[in-house]
């Protein structure tokens, strides 16, 4: 559907983990391949959607063109948008660039901002704008893949937005160019990731999980964590077979068993605390802990919500802060829309 000026819409979208990890040795292109069975879970950032712009977004040749910007609101929780770029590097503008491309879009030069009048407010001299504000709640370089969510969240929205009514496996491949958890998040609930994590198939699942989900605020890169992984022996080989089963007949203490990961070793390595904390879950009753993909995050699998909350208080001084979500947690969702 055709969109206007003051047309806007909002995206909440949710963080992933990963109940199974296996990693291959480095490939010559310094990719892995992954063995990935993920989730998403009930943490949330917020992306909003404007488009601004005159008359000029009425005239067909507008839509050749199109300028898009990014602002980052205040976090929810102090510090958790520390570390996350403002400009072209951040996510949501690299997936906005590449959706623009796909659509034969020219959306200028890299890292323009948007040019301010008076008022403050976006000028509309130079045609349509896309204005995107992002909110984080999702814990920054923390093995939750909230970059990859908010890029996810921004092909989503725009897709809508534009009305370039894109089909799912299109918005999939677009996002397999943006990064290797992307295409996961395009539609998330519970998946199994190939290749370098951008083959995703859904998989069955009988039951929702409550995790309590221990967060550190120092940061923990990606890249540093698979350098760490390339110095140590290869582990052998996984199946994610276990975790498959216990998903779908819903057996708490088979998923408990079965969860794997394994950059846990390279992530330990770099955060020797990183073992005492994921025992600390266990020593007050969690069914199962594992570090949250390349950490530092740690997750403890509880038997309800209730027990969920208990852990959670149990081990608030372990952690910066301590959060309790239930797993799986949808895709992306439109909360509000507004057309013009
Ligand atoms: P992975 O997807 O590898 O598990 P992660 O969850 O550990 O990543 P992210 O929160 O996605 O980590 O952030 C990794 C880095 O990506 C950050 O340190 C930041 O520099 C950069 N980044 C770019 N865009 C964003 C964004 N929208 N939110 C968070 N980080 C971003």
């Amino acid at each position: 559907m055709e969109r206007g000026p003051g047309s806007s819409i909002r995206v909440r979208v949710p963080a992933k983990i990963n109940l199974h990890l296996g990693v291959g040795p480095r490939r010559p292109d310094g990719y892995h391949d992954v063995v990935s069975v993920l989730q998403t879970v009930g943490l949330h950032d917020t992306l909003e959607l404007i488009l601004d712009g005159d008359g000029h977004w009425a005239h067909p040749a507008a839509r050749r063109r199109m300028r898009a910007s990014l602002t980052l609101a205040g976090s929810e929780g102090e510090g958790t948008a520390r570390g996350v770029p403002e400009g072209a590097d951040n996510l949501v503008l690299v997936a906005a660039r590449r959706l623009m491309a796909h659509l034969g879009i020219d959306g200028g030069p890299e890292g323009e901002r948007t040019p301010q009048g008076h008022d403050g407010a976006a000028s509309t001299d130079d045609g349509p704008w896309t204005r995107m504000r992002l909110t984080k709640r999702i814990p920054v370089a923390a093995g939750m893949a909230g970059g990859s969510a908010d890029a996810a969240a921004a092909l989503v929205g725009l897709n809508r937005l534009w009305g370039a009514d894109l089909d799912v496996t299109t918005l999939r491949d677009v996002a397999a160019l943006v990064g290797s958890d992307v295409p996961f998040c395009i539609e998330g609930g519970t998946a199994l990731a190939t290749g370098t994590g951008t083959s995703v198939a859904r998989v069955l699942n009988g039951t929702t999980t409550y995790w309590v989900v221990g967060i550190d605020r120092s940061p923990l890169s990606t890249a540093d964590v698979y350098a760490a992984f390339d110095t140590l022996a290869p582990p052998a080989p996984t199946s994610p077979d276990a975790v498959l089963h216990a998903l779908r007949t819903g057996d708490l203490g088979e998923l408990a068993h079965s969860l794997h990961n394994d950059l846990e070793p390279a992530a330990i390595a770099l955060r020797p605390e990183l073992a005492g904390r994921r025992d600390a879950m266990l020593d007050v009753g969690a069914l199962g802990s594992l570090v949250s993909g390349s950490g530092p995050t740690v997750l403890g699998l509880a038997r309800d919500a209730e027990d969920a909350r208990r852990i959670a208080a149990a081990v608030a001084d372990v952690f910066d802060v301590v959060e309790v979500a239930a797993a799986p947690a949808g895709g992306p969702e439109v909360t509000a829309q507004r057309t013009s």
